[in-house]
């Protein structure tokens, strides 16, 4: 019983930052995906190369967090955007007072996007609200078809899926429209995009579905 009120209070305290965060985004006119999923699933692929599409046309600023390397940042700021790194230092996920702290690293006057790339895990980031407009939960085809049954709240509360790694169907165990009718179940909502960063096929789509959500806020 004593845990369960703790962990309450520690919500309850990141909620409220949370909503300061979101005041500052929303001052900004700034669109924020909070980009979630399992280690290795592809978030810093789908990101570099999102970046790459979208630069031309938009200003994008990237939060990075990582348990312990800034190693992604460094993949991402190659891309020429400001970047700043969040070290968890082992812990699981980033909370929005962290998120608070990194803002004031950034100038967002001519900023558009707002991509914060969560810690690798499914479980926990799906509790800690950021701030955000959405997230947005990426599964890698090789992590097989079950994941959205097994990991129910990140799928539920999530506005998009991508399913990364699509190139590989071919060689691996995992039913793709399983997956989509499993993600469907949880939360019939969610918007689907399939992609592969090795081949580049659906990041186009994505992209679309990105510059759509930009334009609707500049009218
Ligand atoms: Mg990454
Ligand atoms: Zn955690």
């Amino acid at each position: 019983m004593e845990i369960i009120k703790i962990e309450r209070k520690i919500l309850e305290k990141n909620d409220e930052i949370a909503e300061k965060n979101r005041s500052i985004f929303k001052k900004y006119n700034l669109l924020v995906i909070n980009m979630v999923s399992s280690p290795g699933a592809g978030k810093t692929s789908i990101l570099e190369n999102t970046i790459n599409i979208l630069k031309p046309r938009f200003n994008i600023a990237v939060i990075e967090g990582d348990v312990q390397t800034d190693l992604d940042a460094i993949r991402v700021a190659k891309y020429d955007v400001p970047v700043v790194q969040i070290v968890t230092n082992g812990a699981c996920h980033l909370e929005a007072k962290l998120v608070n702290d990194a803002i004031s690293n950034l100038n967002f006057e001519k900023t558009d996007l707002l991509f914060i790339e969560n810690v690798g895990n499914l479980v926990c980031p799906a509790g800690y609200d950021l701030g955000e407009d959405l997230k947005t939960v990426v599964v890698s085809t090789t992590e097989g078809d079950d994941k959205p049954l097994k990991y129910p709240r990140m799928f539920l509360n999530s506005k998009i899926l991508i399913i990364n790694k699509t190139d590989l169907l071919p060689y691996i165990n995992c039913d793709i429209n399983l997956l989509k009718k499993n993600a469907l179940q949880i939360n019939p909502k969610l918007e689907i995009f399939e992609t592969s960063c090795t081949t580049g096929k659906g990041l186009d789509k994505w992209c679309n579905r990105l510059s759509s959500l930009l334009e609707d806020r500049k009218k």
